[in-house]
């Protein structure tokens, strides 16, 4: 009984530190994305996968920040090399 609270414990302990370092971590990314200059940006698909549809967008190559959406036309080329 007591291993099984202190598994818990353990386990709620660790997923909280694991909350705030994630938290953290987001905090730092921001930064340094908004100190990037983008220089360059690629076409990339940044659906999650499992069926959700395909969305297509700038994304810089530097810092992986979403800095727009590509003209049409920008998309058909990419998606026909
Ligand atoms: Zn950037």
């Amino acid at each position: 009984m007591d291993n099984i609270e202190n598994n818990e414990d353990s386990i709620k302990k660790e997923t909280e530190n694991l909350k705030d370092d994630i938290k953290k971590s987001e905090k730092r990314l921001e930064e340094i994305q908004a100190e990037c200059n983008h220089p360059e940006s690629k076409i990339k698909n940044i659906s999650n996968g499992g069926g959700e549809i395909a969305k297509w967008r700038l994304v810089c190559t530097t810092c992986g920040l979403v800095t727009g959406h590509p003209s049409p036309s920008a998309l058909d080329e990419f998606m026909h090399k």
